[in-house]
């Protein structure tokens, strides 16, 4: 039996979020961006009865950490993955931004800190990491119920986050660079 999961929150709002029961063992962290363009409205969206998506923790631009769902319970944020049961396997972090808009400083620094106490909690082997981190769109493939192009149905492309569309290529969370920065920490 694990202890229970003690993370820095600054705010616990677990209400609306779709949560059931892990259909399998946490094995991993996914990345994603919200599409949000304002933090207020990105907390309140996940409250809306219409929301349907489900992270556990979101963060804002500073910093602060909201989680939106019981850590112990699975949410809607992964969809169809590459990984089988991704909404289980995957905790759901989410930066409060959007495409366009590299995550800040003070997001980046929580995220890794969230990370970090994940991977301790876990005792995930920092040499596994590269496969344990992962974003939404290295993993969200197509599927009938998404598309009726068949010729999509198992491949990647679903998604975009946390990479983002940056015309300059910049990724909106760099996951090369996190993984740096955890290892480093551990
Ligand atoms: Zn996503």
């Amino acid at each position: 039996m694990t202890p229970s999961l003690d993370v820095r929150v600054d705010d616990r709002r677990h209400s609306r979020v779709l949560q059931s029961p892990l259909a399998a063992p946490r094995g991993g962290i996914m990345l994603h961006y919200d599409d949000s363009s304002r933090d207020d409205w990105a907390v309140e969206w996940f409250h809306d009865p219409r929301c349907t998506n489900g992270y556990t923790w979101l963060v804002l631009d500073d910093g602060r950490v909201v989680e939106l769902a019981d850590p112990a319970m699975r949410t809607p944020h992964a969809g169809a993955c590459k990984t089988p049961k991704a909404n289980s396997v995957y905790y759901g972090i989410a930066a409060a931004t959007n495409g366009l808009v590299p995550v800040t400083a003070p997001q980046l620094a929580s995220i890794v800190a969230l990370c970090l106490d994940l991977v301790r909690h876990h005792h995930w082997a920092i040499e596994s990491l590269d496969d344990r981190l992962v974003g939404h769109d290295e993993q969200a493939v197509w599927t009938p119920q998404y598309t009726t192009r068949r010729e999509l149905w198992g491949r990647t492309g679903r998604k975009v986050d946390p990479t983002g569309l940056r015309p300059d290529g910049r990724p909106i969370i760099d996951l090369a660079e996190m993984k740096r920065r955890i290892a480093s920490l551990t």
